[in-house]
């Protein structure tokens, strides 16, 4: 059941495109900010309650980062995987022509689970409207405005600032930290070589075919070059193999679970020996979850401050800005905005989600009284 409340969601909208066959969801949660923004996922299951909740969360995200927009999300409902290119194209322009007059002025699209870049311009295309999603190809312009992939590595390097903000406030310092890394992909590369350049030891490593370990430290450029020509970290020469779930029990400074939801919970929290999680992934944990590490002692950067590089980056690209312009805005929001949700989760003993969930709902609050 979607949730109604003091935030939303505005507008509920179903689609469906009898001649595709196109069935389509676009929840916009909260436009007090600013236009909703939030991608667009393609899978058979996806339903309105699980795009409202996502959308919800876009809202939080989006006031925490200190970005003009609001919350929003969209899903279509179809299987990827048993799609051929032409018919998922089709499908995407014909959900964009669907709820063409939502855009850019009350929602922006971007990229989600089985779309991307592609995808956004198909759907760009589709509507006519360049600034209705971002995630678009870099070759894709109008005037000077270009598309800025999300490829670049922008939420890893958010991640590596939440990283730097969390060291500091716990007192450790940078240089010379163990930091333990699930999920070797976009977000886990990024993060490993900015924070490897800044330092830290990066101790730790896993993907899709399993974990290493290597207490003197992992040669970075050395794991890059095994990913670049398709292979994967357990083929690193001269190291401990370990399970792939023991990564989440090693004692480090820092965890960065980068990979996928829930890896952390009931079975093994009460083994994590990490000082700092920072959540590259989002919900690696449930809120439950949390609170208890939280009660344990371990400082828990959320998801929906740590990884929110990416819709700065979207952001950037909105207003036209350029691919370089991403990292500084990148490090200018998520830096004093960690902070601040660190220092409020100390000061209220609260957990930093809860820290950050009010300092989010204050900007929405503010926002909304200087409109009225
Ligand atoms: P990706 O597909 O580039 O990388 C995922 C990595 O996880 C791959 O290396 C894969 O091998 C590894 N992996 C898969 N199963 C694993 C397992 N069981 N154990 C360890 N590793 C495993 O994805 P990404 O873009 O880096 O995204 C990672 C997470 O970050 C996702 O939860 C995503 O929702 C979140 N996120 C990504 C972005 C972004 O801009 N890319 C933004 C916000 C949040």
């Amino acid at each position: 059941m979607v949730v109604f409340d003091e935030f939303g969601p505005e507008k509920v909208l179903q689609v469906y495109d009898p001649v595709t066959g196109m069935r389509g969801i676009t929840v916009i949660d909260n436009t007090t900010l600013g236009p909703g923004k939030g991608g667009i996922r393609m899978t058979p299951d996806v339903s309105v309650e699980e795009v409202a909740s996502l959308a919800r969360a876009m809202t939080f995200k989006n006031a925490l980062a200190e970005i003009p927009f609001g919350g929003a999300k969209s899903g279509i409902i179809a299987d990827s995987k048993k799609l051929s290119r032409e018919e998922k194209d089709r499908i995407v322009a014909s959900f964009a022509r669907a709820i063409r007059r939502l855009v850019p002025s009350t929602y922006i699209a971007g990229p989600d689970m089985y779309m991307g870049e592609h995808e956004m311009e198909v759907f760009v295309k589709a509507n006519g409207n360049i600034k209705s999603a971002t995630g678009k190809p870099n070759d894709l312009c109008e005037g000077y405005a270009c598309g800025i992939p999300h490829e670049l590595g922008s939420t890893g390097y958010g991640v590596y600032h939440s990283t730097l903000v969390a060291l500091e406030h716990a007192g450790i310092p940078v240089s010379g930290a163990t930091v333990a890394i699930e999920g070797f992909g976009n977000v886990g590369t990024f993060a490993a070589e900015y924070l490897a350049k800044a330092g830290a030891k990066i101790i730790s490593v896993s993907d899709s075919r399993g974990a290493i370990v290597d207490e003197k430290g992992l040669d970075v450029q050395k794991l890059i070059g095994i990913k670049s020509r398709g292979g994967s970290v357990v083929e690193y020469s001269g190291v401990m193999k370990i399970p792939q779930e023991a990564i989440f029990e090693i004692e480090v400074d820092v965890l960065i679970p980068a990979a996928k939801p829930n890896v952390i919970n009931e079975r093994n929290v009460g083994k994590v020996k990490a000082r700092i999680i920072v959540e590259g992934a989002n919900i690696p944990a449930t809120f439950e979850i949390e609170k208890k590490l939280h009660q344990a002692g371990t400082i828990v950067v959320p998801d929906f401050i740590a990884n929110a590089g990416g819709v700065i980056s979207s952001y950037v690209e909105h207003i036209g800005g350029k691919a370089d312009d991403v990292f500084p805005i990148v490090e200018s929001k998520i830096c004093p905005n960690t902070k601040l949700v660190l220092e409020r989760s100390k000061r209220n003993s609260i957990t930093p989600r809860e820290a950050g969930i009010e300092i989010a709902k204050e900007r929405i609050f503010n926002a909304k009284r200087l409109h009225l």
